[in-house]
């Protein structure tokens, strides 16, 4: 298994084979916050495969701590992405 590797549309091509609703999310700073306390910080990942906060001392391996916030923001309306705002976000981060 990788890690770290798959893009938003091999994600979302993955959950639509599993036949599961997909839903897109802001993903920045999923990876530096901590999926405990929320505290974001880029010196909470002092390596690639590292999580471990500064604030609270949660330790975890960083993806699984970046798939904690991920499923948070699931439920925050503000950082779910509608198909307009995501259409809006993808031509904004290709210029
Ligand atoms: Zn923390």
């Amino acid at each position: 298994m990788q890690y770290g590797k798959l893009s938003i549309m091999e994600t979302t091509v993955k959950l639509e084979c599993v036949h599961k609703p997909s839903t897109t999310v802001k993903s920045a700073y999923s990876s530096q916050e901590c999926g405990v306390c929320h505290y974001p910080d880029r010196t909470n990942r002092p390596d690639q495969q590292t999580f471990c906060c500064v604030v609270c001392g949660f330790s975890t391996h960083a993806d699984h701590n970046a798939a904690l916030n991920l499923a948070r923001r699931l439920e925050d309306a503000e950082l779910r992405l509608s198909g307009k705002a995501r259409d809006q976000s993808t031509a904004h981060e290709a210029t």
